[in-house]
């Protein structure tokens, strides 16, 4: 296990990630006793925000903790000095996402407005220059998507994405499990635990399950997290369609209504539009919890999530419409949104919690696992 060092600048720095109010903090304790998601293995928030206080940047880093959180908000409610412990817990996992990334590219976006939206134009503008050079000729009697832009070009395009996107997650998911099971272990795991705790990422990843425990939602009727699982049905259903199913999804054939190419996009459109909405009218409502604090990164994910959608719809309609010049450069335009959400907010931004929040209840099991077995049989499973 890493020796504690302490970094002064922790404090400020965390200011850059999101409001909490850390330094009002008196350690009372009221915010971990209301938790929902705490326990005697990992008592937040209030031990991440006392780690903030005295600037425990390497033992953050070797944290759970902000995974386990899913900001409903009720520490918030009851903190008596205000320190909107939710909110703090909220920065943390911006901040964790930060010290995963290899790149310094999440910081740069987390930290910097410019940095984000610049990263998101350039990879458009760079999307929109592409596709106009590799283009094939302009049809204009009838809409021919695919000879415009054809489909085995752009399938070769998605499946350099697709290599980027694992090569980045990769590196920075080796970097997460390095932080909280190496340097934040006092014992070595056997590697036969990672295979038979294997099912918890699944599980979490398809379902985040452990969302509907949340009091508040559940008063609603688990509105928050049926919605969230939604619009993950619907981001990850496209993206297996765009990575593994375009040649069957963008022809020039108009399939009639009940031919699931059709209805596979209706739903993944529905539920986005209806994820991304949500989220937008809940900023600007602030009539929860999670929703009383907006992040820059908040508000350019579900805005590009809406934009994907509706330049979607747009394309679609223009096409059954016959308007050929209009569908090719919508469809263009279309690219211009698709590819920033992918290749900067799934390893870089917002959408990296997708991944690392199952992650870290998957380690969070290991760990459990590994600390039950006695000391000596634990180093000498790790030694086979
Ligand atoms: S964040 Fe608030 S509730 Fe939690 S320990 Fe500090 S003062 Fe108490
Ligand atoms: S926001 Fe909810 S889940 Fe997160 S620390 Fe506070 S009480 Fe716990």
């Amino acid at each position: 296990m890493t020796a504690t060092r302490v970094d002064p600048e922790l404090l400020s720095e965390l200011k850059e990630y999101g409001d909490g109010q850390v330094e009002t903090c008196f350690n009372c304790g009221n915010c971990t006793a209301i938790c929902p998601f705490t326990s005697a293995e990992y008592p937040f928030p209030r031990n991440m925000i006392r780690l903030v206080q005295i600037g425990g940047a390497e033992k953050l880093k070797q944290s759970i903790d902000p995974w386990l959180c899913y900001y409903c908000g009720d520490c918030s409610q009851t903190c008596p000095r205000g320190a909107e412990p939710g909110e703090v817990m909220m920065s943390l996992r911006r901040w964790l996402t930060a010290q995963y990334d290899f790149t310094g590219l999440a910081k740069k976006f987390y930290t910097s407005k410019v940095w984000e939206i610049g990263a998101m134009v350039v990879v458009g503008v760079l999307v929109v220059v592409i596709a106009l050079l590799l283009s094939g000729p302009v049809v204009t009697d009838q809409v021919e998507l695919n000879t415009f832009a054809p489909v085995e070009i752009v399938h070769v395009a998605d499946w350099i994405m697709a290599g980027m996107l694992v090569f980045f997650i990769a590196i920075n998911v080796f970097r997460m499990w390095k932080y909280i099971m190496v340097d934040g272990m006092d014992r070595k795991v056997p590697f036969s635990l990672y295979i038979t705790e294997a099912w918890q990422i699944v599980l979490h990843l398809f379902t985040q399950k452990r969302w509907a425990q949340c009091e508040e939602d559940k008063e609603k009727k688990n509105w928050n997290w049926i919605a969230h699982l939604l619009m993950v049905s619907g981001y990850g259903l496209m993206l297996v369609i765009i990575i593994f199913f375009l040649k069957w999804f963008q022809t020039d054939e108009i399939y009639p209504v009940w031919h699931p190419q059709r209805w596979l996009g209706y739903y993944a459109t529905i539920v986005l539009i209806f994820g991304a909405g949500r989220s937008i009218i809940g900023r600007i409502k602030k009539n929860v919890q999670m929703h009383r604090f907006s992040h820059a990164s908040d508000w350019i994910f579900p805005v590009l999530l809406l934009l994907v959608a509706l330049t979607g719809i747009m394309m679609h309609t223009t096409r059954y419409l016959g308007l050929p010049l209009v569908t090719y450069y919508t469809y263009i335009i279309h690219l211009a949104f698709v590819a920033p959400m992918l290749i900067l907010e799934v390893p870089f931004g917002k959408w990296a919690h997708l991944y690392y929040r199952p992650l870290a209840i998957y380690f969070e099991q290991v760990r459990a696992k590994a600390k039950a077995m006695p000391v000596a049989e634990t180093q000498l499973a790790s030694a086979d």
